[in-house]
């Protein structure tokens, strides 16, 4: 909080922005009780993840006297943090913002990056910029409030990342952590609060987050290096867009973005496997393993083909190919084209 607070005094005037599940929360990062500094709390859910809320965002800005030396601070999930980071990057063609995420999601993944956007018409993230933060500070004891499903939802970012890359064994030490039903109570809103500000997850988060920021610096625009964070999202999107399509088919709750990643991930290793890439023997079997172990799903919803129209009009689709983002050993994953027959054939 310190460090925050220093950093904070570098800028004129800070607007906070946040979900208002997290208010009294992000009201503590005012502890200045500055009177320059205006929050706005704001309802972060899909529904309202649209221009609409961003119009509010910057008309509020405008309202409270925003020039460009202002500094947007967003504390929320990933819906506040890309809401508030678009709205920033239009306002007066543009002022700074930083995050502050409040989600084990937006903590490695979407509060780094500067991907900001919202929804249109029911199409994910359609609208936006990539436009990058001035910092992310991340206070891991808020993740105290954040229900147990939304927690889980996160941790299959965090192990997409440790497949990815896996410096000092990140990706067993999370599995671990997380293994479920060894330490339940560990895990959820119930933990003891050290749980979440001392030992190993605060590390973990540090390592996942650093690991997506470097990625990030070597190829920000997503030419090459960067397409490797979409490990899982090819069958993970088909997913969502399944669900909606079809409205789960009766089958109750949607799988949560990063449920339908986990499932992702298996089919991956599946295909890696398949395809005569894996390098680590039963690769997707551990994979698998882990993830259930962790209290993810790991099968699909519905049958493969009922995904393909989603998988084959993905925007990664290149001349009939799609660039799949393979697992060739925990801590290694490969970009192949791949023809959409042999997906559509498996
Ligand atoms: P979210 O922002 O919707 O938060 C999940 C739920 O938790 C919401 O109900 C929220 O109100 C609540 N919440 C947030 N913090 C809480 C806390 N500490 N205690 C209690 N409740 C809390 O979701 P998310 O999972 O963080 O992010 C998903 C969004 O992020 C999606 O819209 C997705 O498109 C986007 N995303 C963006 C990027 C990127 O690079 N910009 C990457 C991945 C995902």
């Amino acid at each position: 909080m310190k460090e925050l607070a220093s950093e904070l005094k570098k800028y004129r005037n800070v607007f906070i922005v946040c979900d208002r599940k997290v208010e009294g929360f992000a009201r503590s990062l005012d502890f200045a009780r500055d009177d320059r500094r205006a929050i706005l709390p704001i309802t972060a859910d899909e529904a309202h993840k649209n221009i609409g809320t961003v119009m509010d965002i910057c008309q509020w800005l405008m309202v409270n006297g925003a020039d460009r030396d202002a500094l947007v601070l967003a504390a929320g999930g990933g819906v506040t943090t890309d809401m508030a980071g678009f709205a920033a990057s239009i306002y007066k063609r543009g002022i700074r913002y930083a995050n502050v995420p409040t989600t084990l999601l937006s903590m490695v993944d979407a509060g780094i990056g500067g991907k900001t956007g919202v929804n249109l018409d029911g199409f994910k993230n359609l609208l936006g910029v990539i436009r990058q933060p001035e910092f992310t500070a991340i206070f891991p004891e808020v993740l105290e409030t954040l229900p147990e499903r939304e927690l889980r939802s996160g941790l299959a970012e965090m192990l997409k990342t440790f497949i990815i890359k896996n410096p000092a064994h990140a990706y067993e030490r999370t599995v671990d952590l997380f293994r479920n039903p060894v330490r339940p109570a560990s895990c959820g809103p119930q933990a003891s609060p050290s749980f979440f500000t001392e030992g190993e997850l605060p590390e973990l988060i540090r390592l996942a987050a650093g690991i997506k920021q470097d990625i990030v610096e070597k190829d920000e625009f997503e030419t090459r290096l960067r397409r490797k964070l979409n490990l899982g999202h090819t069958w993970g999107h088909a997913i969502e867009w399944w669900q909606r399509e079809s409205g789960n088919a009766g089958t109750g709750e949607p799988f949560t973005h990063g449920e339908a990643v986990a499932i992702g991930m298996v089919q991956a290793a599946r295909f890696a496997e398949k395809l005569g890439f894996a390098e680590e023997e039963g690769l997707s079997a551990r994979i698998k393993a882990d993830l259930e172990a962790c209290g993810l799903p790991t099968e699909l919803p519905c049958p493969a083909k009922e995904l393909l129209p989603a998988i084959l009009n993905d925007k990664k689709m290149q001349d009939g190919k799609i660039n799949l983002v393979l697992p060739v050993r925990i801590g290694k994953v490969i970009i192949r084209k791949v023809a959409s027959e042999i997906i559509a054939g498996a």
